[in-house]
Parts: C-alpha cells; sequence; structure tokens
C-alpha cells in the first residue's frame, strides 16, 4: 500500500471521528447551557427535587413558620429544601434568616416547586357527605418496578379502594387548569391530564368514566369532579381488570432539557394535601 494512500484514509478516519465527536459536543453544550438557563447545575439535582423528600409534616410546618412571620411560602421552602440538600424529615426550630441567605441561585428550584406548591387547592378524593366510611390507602412507591410494556419504574402514586369498586369514587381535580390530555392510554387507560397555572402537569389515570361535558380544552376549577376511579388500561382500548381499582397520580413539569416527561413524586403532597378535601356526596 502506498504511503499517500494510508494517509488518505487516515484522514478520512480521523474526519470521520471529529464530526461526531462535534455533534456530540453540540448536544453536551445545548444540554448544559439549558441546565444554566434554569440554574439547577446536575441531574443529580434535579433527580432529587423529582424525589420530593420532605414528610407532609415538615410541608406544614414550614408553611406555619411562613404564614406566622409573613414570608413568602415558596422562596422559603426552596431555599430550606436546597439548603437542606432536598432532603427534610423534620423541620428543626433554629433556622432563621441564615437559611435565605446561604442558598444563592434558588430562582429555577423556586420555579419548580412553585408549579408543584402554588395550585394545589384539593386532595383528588372528596370527602362523601353521605358516609365517609368508605377507606383508601397509598403509599410511597415512587420509582418502583413496574413491568407491563418492558421494565420500568413508578413514576406517581396509587390511591387504591380498599373494596376494589370501580366508579366508586370522584376524582376530582387538585387545581384549577385546563384539560390538556384525555382519552385512552394504553399504560393509563382512561386518563385525564390536566396543565395549571404556574406550568404543573397533573395525570389522572385508570379511570372508570369521565365526568360529564369533560373534553379537551375544557376550563376545570379545583375541586370538580373530572372523572371516576377505576381499573382501565394495561391493553387496547377499554381494557379493564387487570389490576385493583386505583387512581395513578402523577405530576410532571415541563422542563425540557431533561426529558419529555420530568415526573416528581407526588407522594408527600398527597399526604401534605389530606387536610385539603372538598366535601361531595356520592
Ligand atoms: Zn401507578
Amino acid at each position: 500500500m502506498d504511503m499517500k494512500n494510508t494517509i488518505f484514509r487516515l484522514l478520512i478516519v480521523i474526519f470521520i471521528i471529529a464530526f461526531f465527536n462535534s455533534m456530540l459536543l453540540e448536544k453536551l453544550y445545548n444540554r448544559e447551557d439549558k441546565l444554566k438557563y434554569i440554574q439547577i447545575k446536575t441531574m443529580e439535582e434535579a433527580e432529587r427535587i423529582a424525589e420530593f423528600n420532605v414528610t407532609d409534616e415538615s410541608i406544614k410546618e414550614i408553611k406555619a413558620y411562613c404564614d406566622t412571620n409573613d414570608i413568602d411560602f415558596i422562596e422559603f421552602f426552596s431555599s430550606y429544601m436546597k439548603y437542606n440538600n432536598y432532603e427534610v424529615d423534620s423541620v428543626s426550630y433554629d433556622y432563621n434568616e441564615e437559611y435565605y441567605q446561604g442558598v444563592n441561585d434558588i430562582d429555577a428550584v423556586k420555579k419548580l416547586y412553585s408549579m408543584v406548591l402554588s395550585d394545589i387547592q384539593y386532595f383528588p378524593i372528596p370527602k362523601n357527605k353521605k358516609d365517609d366510611s368508605r377507606n383508601y390507602w397509598y403509599c410511597n412507591s415512587w420509582l418502583a418496578d413496574r413491568s407491563y410494556g418492558g421494565e420500568r419504574k413508578h413514576y406517581g402514586t396509587d390511591i387504591m379502594d380498599t373494596e376494589n369498586e370501580r366508579g366508586y369514587f370522584p376524582i376530582v381535580s387538585m387545581t384549577d387548569g385546563k384539560v390538556e390530555k384525555i382519552g385512552w392510554l394504553e399504560l393509563g387507560g382512561w386518563r385525564i391530564g390536566i396543565r395549571a397555572e404556574h406550568g404543573g402537569y397533573f395525570y389522572y389515570a385508570h379511570l372508570d368514566k369521565y365526568a360529564k361535558g369533560i373534553k379537551k380544552g375544557s376550563s376545570v376549577k379545583a375541586g370538580d369532579i373530572i372523572g371516576y376511579m377505576g381499573d382501565s388500561g394495561y391493553g387496547e382500548e377499554g381494557t379493564c381488570g387487570k389490576f385493583e381499582v386505583h387512581l395513578h397520580l402523577g405530576i410532571s413539569l415541563p422542563i425540557e432539557y431533561i426529558s419529555d416527561e420530568f415526573w416528581i413524586n407526588p407522594y408527600w403532597i398527597l399526604r401534605y394535601m389530606e387536610d385539603s378535601k372538598i366535601t361531595k356526596s356520592f
């Protein structure tokens, strides 16, 4: 093989490597750029925010502290979470202004928490005016293994009807908002996705049926009945009975750079909202 030929081939190989490298770099660069834009420095930080690892009692204590001292709840909550590396089991009473001042770059975190906490008004299951003895239960199953449709993780909370009766529990919207998605999904069954004012997407899945008049683009008020708890999903349209009757509640935030769907753990939020139920007769 002559020398020229070898050099030529080498150049082509180098060119190809450089080309793919630059594509990769550009992708990384764009991603970094967007990360900077919302000021969350690492994916690890985003994942910790998504875990929403703060007990309902802690959220309540922080809220009460803010109300008493006339402090902006979202701002203080964001600072407090970030300061504690996004994990709060119990609130220590000696916190003070230092928490605020020690935490910089809080805008992005504030925006994320605001999408979750600013719009929620009601627990998704109402209190029954006629008979409040019927129970439901749920646990923290964030990222638990799921196998239907391939190995995957659980990105929500399942609220189970103890009597496993489809259509018994009405489901109300936790927020004001617009019905962005409605209809059948193989995984979610009859589902509704409602976009709340600050940007959070509240996803209610496996419904038995929808409330009358609900359609894509409808405006809903917090506390409006949007459908009924069921066991739809895991198959072609209309499939039900593949699992126990429950509401799958998911909350996702519109953060393009992470993925199309950035879900956060609704478990502690639901616990926090247990005291905020609307009363209905059913
Ligand atoms: Zn679920």
